[in-house]
C-alpha cells in the first residue's frame, strides 16, 4: 500500500471509534505501542533535536514592566494595583525564561502568580491581554473540572497540551505559554464538609507537580484520537516518538473570588491589629484579599507546598457604576464596538449616547456580575434591533435611555418611520 492510499490519521480514528462505540458503548481506553525514548534516538533526530535547541535560545523578550502596564491600560479599566504587580512578574518570569536558556546551570525558581477577586472584574481579561501583547499561547480552565471527573492526573496535565494545541501544535512556543485556573478557592474550600477532600488535595498535588517542573507526553493515555495517531505512526515508520513537553518554563496563574476568606482574615486582623479597623472603614472589604499571608491560604485548605510555589498574590477590586462607564466608554475591548460593528456588517451605524452608556452601566452593575453583567444587559437591550433592522432600510439609529429603558417600544417607533420600510425577504429558490 503506497502512502497516498494508506487512511489518514483522522479516518483511521472515525473508524476505529465507531467500531469501539458499536462494540464497547465506548467505555474503552487504549494504549500506545512501546514508544521510544530519546535516548534511542538515531542521527537524524539527534540533529533534529539540536536544531530545537537552537530556537529554544531564539526566544528573546524585551518587554518592561511599563510597556506591559501601558498595554494593559488600553484595555482593562481600573486594577492599576494588579497591573503594576502582574506586569513585573510577567517581566521577571520571562527574563528568568531568557537567562535559564542561555545558561545552563542557572538557578530558577518559577514564580507563579495568584488573582484574587470577584467574578466579572478583569482577572482573565489580565492574563489574555498580557499573552497577547508577548505572543504566547493561553488556556483556561477552571480548577472544579479536575475535583469533578476523577482523572485527576490525566486532567491536569491537559491543560499542558492544550496549550500546544493553542500554539497550532508548536511545542516550543507552548512552553512559554500560560496556563491560568479559575476557581482555585473551591480546590480548597471542598476539603470541608462536602467529602471531596481527596479530590481536591489530589489536583493541588497534580497541578503542583506541573508547576515546578514535569515532561509531559503530548499523547495523552485515555485520548483515542492521539493513540490511533501513534498507531498510525508506528505502521508508516516501525517506530513511535515520544514527544514531550516540559514544563519548567510555562507560567502558571491560579484566581479565585475567595470569598470565605474574607472573614478568617478580617477576624485575624481585628485580633492583631485595632489600628486596621479604621482603614476597614476607609477602604472596605476589597482591600482584605490584598492582606491574605500564606498561612491563611493553608488555614483555608491548601497545602503549604502547593501555594508556596504560587509567591506572587495580586487582587483586583469590585467595579463600581462609574467604573462600568468606563469600561463601556474608553476599554479598546467594549463590547460596544462590538455591537457597533455587528451593525456596519448590515450597513446601520449604531450610536450610543454618553447617558445610554451610564444607563446600561448602572443596570450592569446591580446585576453584581462585574463586567460581564454589561453583556446580558446589552443583548436583552438591543436582541430585538438586531433582529429586526437588518431587514430594513433603517441605516442609522441612536441607542438613548428611552432605548435602554424601553426597548421594544422605541423599535416600534423606529419601524414606523417611513425610511424603515422593509426590504424584500431573498428565499432560496429567488436567488437560483
Ligand atoms: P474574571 O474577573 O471573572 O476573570 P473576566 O476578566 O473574564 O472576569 O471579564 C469578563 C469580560 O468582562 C472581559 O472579557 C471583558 O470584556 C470585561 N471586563 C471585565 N473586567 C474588565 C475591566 N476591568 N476593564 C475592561 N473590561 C473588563
Amino acid at each position: 500500500m503506497s502512502d497516498k492510499d494508506f487512511p489518514t490519521p483522522e479516518q483511521v480514528q472515525k473508524e476505529f471509534e465507531r467500531f469501539v462505540r458499536e462494540r464497547f458503548g465506548g467505555k474503552v481506553q487504549i494504549f500506545a505501542q512501546q514508544t521510544r525514548r530519546s535516548s534511542d534516538a538515531d542521527d537524524d533526530d539527534e540533529d533534529e533535536v539540536e536544531e530545537k535547541k537552537q530556537d529554544r535560545s531564539k526566544f528573546s523578550f524585551t518587554l518592561k514592566p511599563k510597556d506591559i502596564k501601558a498595554h494593559l491600560d488600553r484595555y482593562v479599566i481600573r486594577q492599576d494595583e494588579a497591573k503594576k504587580a502582574l506586569a513585573i512578574a510577567v517581566c521577571d518570569h520571562y527574563n528568568h525564561v531568557q537567562e535559564d536558556l542561555r545558561h545552563k546551570d542557572y538557578e530558577y525558581y518559577k514564580q507563579n502568580i495568584m488573582i484574587l477577586g470577584p467574578t466579572g472584574v478583569g482577572k482573565t481579561y489580565l492574563i489574555k491581554q498580557v499573552a497577547r501583547l508577548i505572543g504566547i499561547p493561553f488556556v483556561k480552565a477552571d480548577a472544579t473540572r479536575f475535583s469533578e471527573t476523577g482523572y485527576i492526573g490525566a486532567n491536569v496535565e491537559d491543560l499542558v497540551r492544550d496549550l500546544v494545541s493553542q500554539a497550532n501544535s508548536d511545542v516550543e512556543t507552548a512552553q512559554y505559554g500560560i496556563v491560568y485556573i479559575d476557581e482555585i478557592d473551591k480546590l480548597a474550600s471542598s476539603l470541608d464538609g462536602y467529602g471531596r477532600d481527596i479530590s481536591g488535595r489530589g489536583v493541588q498535588i497534580g497541578l503542583l507537580k506541573l508547576m515546578e517542573e514535569t515532561e509531559i507526553d503530548l499523547r495523552a493515555g485515555n485520548d483515542v484520537a492521539s493513540q490511533m495517531q501513534a498507531m498510525v505512526e508506528f505502521q508508516r515508520k516501525g517506530k513511535v516518538d515520544t514527544q514531550v513537553i516540559n514544563t519548567r518554563h510555562i507560567l502558571f496563574v491560579v484566581s479565585g473570588a475567595f470569598n470565605e476568606l474574607r472573614e478568617p482574615i478580617k477576624t485575624r486582623l481585628n485580633k492583631n491589629s485595632i489600628g486596621f479597623k479604621t482603614e476597614e472603614h476607609q477602604h472596605g472589604d476589597d482591600d482584605l484579599l490584598s492582606l491574605a499571608t500564606t498561612q491563611d491560604f493553608t488555614d483555608f485548605g491548601f497545602e503549604p507546598e502547593f501555594i508556596g510555589r504560587i509567591p506572587i498574590r495580586v487582587s483586583c477590586r469590585n467595579l463600581s457604576s462609574d467604573d462600568l462607564y468606563d469600561v463601556l466608554k474608553y476599554s479598546e475591548g467594549s463590547i460596544i464596538r462590538q455591537y457597533q460593528r455587528n451593525f456596519r456588517a448590515y450597513g446601520i451605524e449604531a450610536t450610543f449616547t454618553d447617558k445610554a452608556l451610564r444607563c446600561i452601566a448602572a443596570r450592569a452593575y446591580q446585576e453584581k456580575t462585574g463586567a460581564r453583567g454589561i453583556m446580558s444587559v446589552c443583548e436583552s437591550i438591543l436582541r430585538d434591533f438586531k433582529f429586526e433592522l437588518p431587514s430594513t432600510k433603517v441605516d442609522k439609529f441612536t441607542i438613548t435611555p428611552a432605548v435602554c429603558n424601553n426597548p421594544q417600544a422605541e423599535l416600534r417607533k423606529l419601524l414606523k418611520k417611513p425610511t424603515a420600510s422593509r426590504l424584500p425577504i431573498i428565499s432560496p429558490s429567488a436567488e437560483a
